[in-house]
């Protein structure tokens, strides 16, 4: 594998290793349960994890689950499932709902500094007392209150004694702060909300400025990061470390994994997954995690992906392209080769007098040791419709009357006669065969530049396919006037119901990977049962992108 230079991070981590600041990394993926990954958590959990283990460190898996309204048990298990998937293991399975009563501590100890408040102020007052950019705010009356007041105010917020929005816990920092975060921000709020963990314990829940940072350095997290859109959180996150004096975790931020052709907020597919623009987070379009797996990526694939794509300091979106071509790179590499006729025209063999033979073909050229598998030939035979034509421009190297082509791992044939119905649409081809010329033992001498994958009529399996192709018709959805849902590609699913497959097929495995010869490369997708086998296209053959 090419070597790449250093990304920014990678030269922090050894500047601090070499400086002797830590004697190993600790990072933390701190997803929130609220929805399934996306491609940018997977971004993120190869930077996370891929530095702890290129440094010898270790990672957290740490839910960031301060928010009781939006959280579930059922994202928790299926973010786990992602992670070990994409082929990483973590050091602690944590929760930040299980720092509550520490992070109530630290809020007391920073009430008790005289560094925190309780408000009795809206949202809406809070706002406007806030200003804006370039006006400082101002504080209230509210942040005059004496520390056994506030002690005992915020003892009551704990008790229940208040509903929803009366009261917040604010910390006192600098109300003229140019950093509108630093304007005394929110510390708690009051939620009378049953918690996924916690249940009806609390009726308080710190904000996230107030727990990412108590809980990166509960946890020794020495690099903590997160995408650009946090970089001005980083000065309360270090505020909060200090005056609470506790471990120094320190915040880096990247931007943001975007890709073109698909949305990436967890809202926005949420939306899709509701309003049943797709059939569930998994749907093999989606890109979502699940959805690729579902589809045939593979983790390796996803990995090279991620570390190819790199980070970056500044907003930028990549190339879907530049995906499906470590998800081809991976793929040609292990999936076996099967032949499959999606939209069949029979052709007769009529010097063919045999019932039936069986010829070899190799399972995978780039790997030898997946062996040889039987293919059955016979009498009878299809090819794919758009092989054959009747009137060929020059330079047409498929079967046209008169003309010869090989048909994959058996014999030379030709055409003799093109059979039609009333309409005039071809019904048969009718051929003759060139004995002398199977593969891997043509003594015939004759050369032909076409070769078409085939199936045997009366060896066929039949199977559904659902071919995919981008589920938004512009390259940014998000970016584009009105509602991103209008930008939908319509035609993003397109359903064979019934193709013909040689036999070997019929014992296809949901984790292994096929390359229907000529078609693209398929696997086998969870709806399959036994009367019926479904694959999904993974990805086509040709590459858009070049590298
Ligand atoms: P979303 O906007 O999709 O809801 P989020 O940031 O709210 O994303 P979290 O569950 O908080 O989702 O994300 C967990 C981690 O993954 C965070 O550290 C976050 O910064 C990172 N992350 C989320 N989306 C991306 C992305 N598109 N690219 C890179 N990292 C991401
Ligand atoms: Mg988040
Ligand atoms: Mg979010």
């Amino acid at each position: 594998k090419e070597e790449r230079s250093l990304n920014f991070l990678e030269e922090i981590v050894e500047a601090d290793l070499a400086a002797g600041k830590y004697k190993s990394i600790r990072t933390r993926f701190p997803p929130e349960p609220n929805g399934y990954l996306h491609i940018g958590h997977a971004s993120s959990i190869c930077l996370n994890f891929g530095l702890a283990k290129k440094y010898g460190g270790s990672t957290n898996l740490r839910f960031d689950d301060t928010n009781p309204t939006t959280e579930e048990t059922e994202y928790v298990e299926s973010i786990k499932d992602d992670v070990r998937w994409l082929g990483f293991e973590w050091e602690n399975e944590l929760y930040a709902s299980d720092y509550f009563e520490q992070l109530f501590e630290y809020a007391v100890k920073l009430i008790k500094n005289g560094l925190a408040y309780v408000d009795d102020s809206s949202s809406e007052e809070i706002a406007q007392q806030k200003g804006t950019p370039t006006q400082p705010g101002h504080r209230n009356k509210y942040a005059d209150r004496s520390i056994e007041e506030n002690l005992q105010l915020f003892e009551d917020m704990r008790a229940g004694k208040y509903k929803d929005g009366e009261k917040v816990l604010r910390a006192k920092i600098d109300i003229e702060s140019s950093n509108m975060l630093m304007r005394d921000p929110i510390l708690y709020r009051i939620k009378h909300a049953h918690h996924h963990r916690t249940g009806d314990a609390w009726c308080i829940y710190p904000m996230y400025d107030f727990a990412h940072g108590q809980s990166d350095s509960l946890e020794n997290i020495t690099h903590s990061i997160c995408t650009l859109e946090f970089v001005p959180h980083r000065e309360v996150y270090d505020w909060l470390i200090n005056k609470l004096e506790i471990f120094p975790s320190k915040q880096y931020e990247f931007a943001r994994r975007n890709l073109t052709y698909t949305v990436m907020s967890k809202r926005k597919l949420l939306q899709l997954v509701n309003e049943k623009h797709v059939s569930g987070w998994d749907d093999p379009r989606m890109p979502t995690i699940s959805g690729m797996r579902r589809r045939g990526y593979t983790a390796q694939s996803i990995r090279d992906f991620s570390d190819r794509a790199g980070i970056a300091k500044r907003d930028n979106i990549v190339d879907v392209g530049l995906l499906e071509f470590f998800v081809r790179e991976d793929l040609n590499k292990s999936a076996l080769r099967r032949m499959v006729v999606f939209d069949p025209v029979k052709v007769v063999i009529t010097n063919y007098t045999k019932d039936e033979e069986f010829l070899k073909s190799e399972n995978n050229p780039e790997d030898p040791a997946t062996g040889e598998r039987e293919i059955p030939f016979s009498k009878e035979i299809f090819i794919e419709r758009e092989d054959f034509m009747e009137n060929p421009p020059k330079k047409y190297f498929r079967l046209a009357p008169g003309q010869m082509v090989r048909l994959k791992s058996a014999y030379i044939i030709k055409c003799e006669e093109v059979i039609k119905d009333a309409e005039g649409n071809v019904t048969e081809l009718h051929c003759t065969y060139i004995p002398e010329s199977k593969s891997g033992e043509d003594t015939s001498g004759i050369n032909v530049k076409g070769t078409l994958h085939w199936v045997s009529v009366k060896h066929a399996v039949t199977a559904e396919i659902r071919l995919y192709d981008r589920l938004f018709k512009v390259e940014n959805p998000a970016n584009e006037e009105g509602d991103f849902k209008d930008y939908i590609n319509p035609d993003s699913l397109q359903v064979v119901k019934s193709v013909y497959a040689e036999p070997a097929l019929k014992n296809a495995k949901f984790n292994e990977a096929y390359q229907f010869i000529r078609k693209g490369y398929f696997v086998l997708d969870k709806d399959s049962s036994t009367s019926g086998m479904v694959f999904n296209r993974t990805v086509g053959l040709k590459d858009s992108w070049k590298p």
